[in-house]
């Protein structure tokens, strides 16, 4: 069983695999706190309510859905080896949003590693990111970057996103930081800007 806050299907609106059609399980609990969340009611884990895996999955399997993203909250705060070996099992890609904050566990064909200052990544979950992808709330979140890419291994895909409710202010510092540093990309979260979930 897993606390769940929402699920849904839609397509991923941010980072590597942005566009593409996604089945979003959005686990409740959290405890990084950032300031500026977009989600403050997935915090409580008391107000989610335990679903068992098996039916989460077969809501799954009631759509075209091939990827399957599990977000929060902060998901690694539940253990998640069951969840992602039976949606393997049953040909799904299993996809995590995650701020590394809690122990990896679970199989995974792609981990968006998301490190908020408010709770530092473990450690451990640095190098198996396919992904890091940096919000930039203001400009000591370049240094926050830069102190993780170095840490992440070699190829993982570098992406900032303008924080939501700052985007006017730093997206243009994200630009020219990408010009210099072209090794980061922009991530845009689309899903807001066509208004889906
Ligand atoms: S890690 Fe995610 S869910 Fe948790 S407080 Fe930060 S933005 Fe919100």
């Amino acid at each position: 069983m897993l606390p769940v806050m929402e699920h849904f299907y839609t397509i991923q609106g941010e980072g590597y695999h942005q566009g593409r059609a996604a089945y979003f399980i959005r686990l409740g609990g959290c405890d990084v706190g950032c300031v500026w969340c977009d989600v403050k009611d997935s915090w409580d884990l008391s107000r989610h309510p335990l679903v068992p895996i098996e039916e989460l999955v077969s809501h799954v399997e009631q759509t075209p859905a091939k990827l399957v993203v599990i977000t929060g909250g902060e998901p690694l705060m539940h253990n998640l080896d069951e969840l992602t070996s039976l949606l393997q099992s049953k040909g799904f890609e299993t996809n995590i949003e995650t701020s590394g904050a809690h122990p990896l566990s679970g199989s995974w064909n792609w981990i968006c590693l998301s490190p908020k200052k408010f709770k530092a990544p473990l450690p451990g979950i640095l190098p198996h990111a396919n992904e890091l992808k940096i919000v930039v709330f203001n400009r000591s979140d370049f240094e926050w970057a830069e102190k993780h890419e170095a840490l992440v291994a070699p190829g993982c895909k570098l992406y900032l996103q303008p924080e939501w409710d700052k985007a006017d202010t730093v997206t243009p510092l994200i630009i020219e930081y990408i010009k210099q540093n072209p090794q980061w990309e922009l991530s845009l979260q689309v899903h807001k800007y066509i208004n889906v979930p």
